[in-house]
């Protein structure tokens, strides 16, 4: 006689694989630059990275693999004082022209990986600025991206990061024109360039957010609002990583939480979950990102804190 089944059903978790999503051509470009550097005996060692390669910590840990030394800070002309010798790769989100002058005054050899889409806007302010336009930059103070613009035409270039930032400005001129970092929010900009428009009318606006850095949040934006809640794969100083969050958060309407590794993935947020969203920011290397859609793939909803 049979009695009543004591196995268990196990329910994995419904995994919303978001895409587009991870690295982008920029950042790859970038990464596959700094490793041919490595291994052509050509160029002078040690081998150094401006900055991080990319924001984010296994990336760079990939590097060093590679031998070569990522010079960790923001001021990238204060990191040119701990070098002498040997050669220097600037990161795909660009250095200013001062920056390029220094290291060459010391003698070292450069390479540049600053990603196409960066080197335009910087042809761009440079081109607006020798025709006696002042600039407001919408960006994020302290990334490197905004430092390298604005030293194309420091008097010309005035960096905003909020509406507030907008209200101080003034200027005794109408030659007037706008042009944004290309990683951030396409929607907090487009408020930013609305009250522009309205505060200086007649300002050229040249919308420099970047191709992938769109695809990714629009795919954020609306593929979230599937799932129950989404983990967006980045790291914490990754500007795009950060702005994946919100997009999620305030667009789609979903929780939503950064996580580096699956280590760093906190099994209360998905508590209650049946289906989780994932993407990651254009920095994040992709095994990372697969990790942590495979951890996903075999949890058990069931086994998840209640
Ligand atoms: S995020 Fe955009 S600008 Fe930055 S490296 Fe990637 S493609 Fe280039």
């Amino acid at each position: 006689m049979s009695g009543p089944c004591r196995c268990r059903m196990v329910f994995t978790m419904e995994v919303i694989k978001i895409s587009p999503r991870g690295y982008c051509y920029g950042v790859v470009d970038a990464i596959n630059l700094a490793k041919v550097v490595a291994k052509d005996p050509k160029y002078p060692r040690p081998i150094y990275v401006l900055g991080m390669i990319v924001h984010n910590r296994h990336a760079v840990a990939e590097l060093e693999e590679y031998g070569i030394v990522t010079l960790d800070g923001e001021n990238r002309l204060e990191l040119l004082d701990r070098i002498d010798a040997g050669t220097v790769i600037f990161t795909a989100h660009g250095v200013s022209p001062q920056v390029v002058a220094k290291a060459k005054a010391k003698g070292l050899t450069t390479v540049d990986a600053t990603c196409p889409d960066v080197t335009r806007t910087h042809e761009l302010v440079r081109d607006l600025a020798s025709r006696g336009y002042q600039i407001i930059y919408v960006g994020k103070r302290g990334h490197p991206e905004p430092e390298g613009v604005i030293g194309e035409a420091p008097h010309h270039v005035h960096l905003v990061e909020t509406l507030e930032d907008v209200e101080r400005l003034e200027f005794d001129t109408d030659k007037l024109a706008l042009t944004t970092q290309t990683t951030l929010s396409q929607w907090d900009t487009q408020a930013i360039i609305e009250r522009c428009v309205e505060r200086f009318p007649g300002i050229e606006v040249y919308n420099e957010i970047c191709l992938a850095t769109q695809q990714r949040q629009e795919a954020a934006a609306t593929q979230a609002k599937e799932a129950d809640v989404v983990l967006v794969v980045g790291d914490e100083r990754s500007n795009n990583s950060n702005r994946l969050v919100q997009v999620v958060r305030e667009l789609a309407g979903r929780p939503a939480y950064l996580v580096d590794s699956v280590e760093s993935i906190n099994p209360e947020w998905l508590r209650g979950a049946r289906k989780v969203g994932v993407t990651s920011g254009s920095s994040t290397p992709t095994y990372i990102t697969r990790a942590v859609i495979k951890y996903l793939e075999e949890l058990d909803p069931e086994a998840v804190p209640s």
